[in-house]
């Protein structure tokens, strides 16, 4: 029985060649490995919960300090001080999605600012009130989307479009997004994508798709679950109505850490867009008088609900530093390095096991750090293997294994480590 992939040497040195080049590398101690056996494991799901950065709990103690001296004057007198937090985030938010700074905010999940967005942005119509998704969406997306449908009176079975891969492919065209589209034309009132898809990994190419939309009338909006800090993004540029993301992903910022919305500039002075309101999205300088007008803030700042959550922003912050520190375009350099590597190594593996196939698309530009690899049978066992290994990847029911390198802190020779498993684990179901 062999036991190593005849590339495995080649591997190897590609990967010894790419790591001794990245000028990223040591970003990687700044991050915390769970261990298995002893030694860290080979982390490959930063797509589901990027790992813990080591100064996350140096600044979390800093507010419970600050929290523990200074109480409620900790507003103003807090190291960092709580009544303007949600300010810092701007910046360093508005550099990784491509937006200015008042486009942006960190508020409450991305479940929430996805519905809040809905309030000003699926405005239905009897004329117009389709809302177009791609097929195989994250569930609470489509729960989102059929539950708006539904407060305005409408019936998801004629207004919620979902456009599916052809017969024989897993993932979706542009032309064939926008001739969908196209055909339902004036009734389309939304078209809300992925920025990339959380199964396949696909990016798609939201700038001609965005174009596609507004020639019909219809909003853009984009789910940036998997696109936030993965991939490069310009959400202003390509004139995207509203985005919303969630931060315990590539942004590393922990297990329910506070989410993101983003709103073009167009709308940033427009009292008149309905919307639901909070004392935090309130003009400041009205915010705590007792008037009881709302006029909206400049900005996505407008629809902000409710104070910042210190405790739980402060991780995003820490994650949100070593961003600014390694830089945006160089992370997404490695970035593609790293997902290539990955599919020549995948494919190497499986290219022997009918019963296997990557479900990303093959060309980088379309894909960003994630692999997907579909198993018509053994997937289940083949991932228990790994886990067992100490291999982190995911699994995905009924047959999909995703694997995510992530530029912060994966090296080259990962990749390696997990086409050899992979080799050693598929021989013994051939
Ligand atoms: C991870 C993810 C979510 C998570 O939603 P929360 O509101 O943060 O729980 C939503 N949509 C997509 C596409 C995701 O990948």
């Amino acid at each position: 029985m062999k036991t190593q992939h005849p590339n495995s040497s080649a591997w190897s040195r590609t990967a010894s060649k790419l790591d001794a080049a990245d000028t990223l590398k040591n970003f990687r101690d700044e991050f915390s490995f769970p261990m298995h056996d002893g030694r860290d494991v080979t982390y490959f799901c930063g797509n589901s919960l990027g790992l813990q950065p080591k100064r996350t709990q140096e600044y979390v103690i800093q507010e419970l300090e600050d929290w523990r001296t200074f109480g409620v004057e900790g507003h103003f007198k807090a190291r960092n001080p709580w009544y303007s937090y949600h300010r810092w985030f701007a910046e360093p938010l508005a550099r990784i999605v491509g937006a200015l700074p008042h486009e942006v905010v960190a508020m409450n999940s991305l479940t929430s600012n996805l519905h809040l967005a809905m309030v000003s942005f699926y405005r239905p119509t009897p004329e117009r009130n389709k809302i177009i998704i791609s097929g195989y969406e994250f569930p609470s997306d489509r729960y989102a989307v059929e539950s708006q449908i539904r407060v305005h009176g409408f019936d998801p079975a004629d207004a919620l479009i979902e456009i599916q891969p052809a017969e024989g492919t897993s993932t979706l065209t542009t032309e064939q997004i926008c001739d969908v589209i196209k055909e339902h034309g004036s009734s389309v009132a939304l078209v809300m994508l992925s920025g990339v898809h959380f199964y396949t990994g696909q990016r798609f190419e939201i700038q001609p798709i965005t174009a596609c939309a507004k020639s019909v009338g219809a909003s853009m909006g984009l789910d940036l679950a998997h696109a936030i800090g993965n991939v490069e993004l310009e959400l202003h540029d390509w004139g995207i109505d509203f985005a919303v993301w969630c931060s315990y992903k590539y942004l590393n910022a922990g297990p329910g850490a506070v989410g993101g919305l983003f709103i073009h500039e167009t709308y940033a002075d427009r009292p008149d867009l309905p919307r639901f309101a909070g004392w935090w999205g309130n003009d400041e300088a009205r915010r705590f008088t007792l008037q009881h007008n709302f006029v909206p803030t400049y900005g996505a700042d407008g629809w902000q609900l409710s104070n910042a959550p210190v405790m739980n922003m402060v991780a995003l912050r820490a994650s949100l530093e070593i961003f600014q520190q390694a830089g945006f375009a160089l992370l997404c350099k490695k970035r593609e390095e790293l997902s290539i590597f990955l599919h020549d190594v995948v494919s190497d593996v499986i290219a022997d096991y009918p019963w296997a196939r990557i479900i990303s698309p093959s060309d980088p530009k379309q894909r960003g750090a994630q692999v997907s690899v579909a198993f018509d049978t053994h997937g289940r066992a083949i991932f228990d293997a790994l886990i067992a290994r100490g291999f982190v990847v995911d699994w995905r029911a009924p047959y999909v294994i995703r694997i995510a390198p992530v530029p912060l802190y994966n090296r080259f020779a990962d990749i390696v480590e997990l086409g050899n498993a992979l080799t050693t684990i598929m021989q013994e179901f051939a």
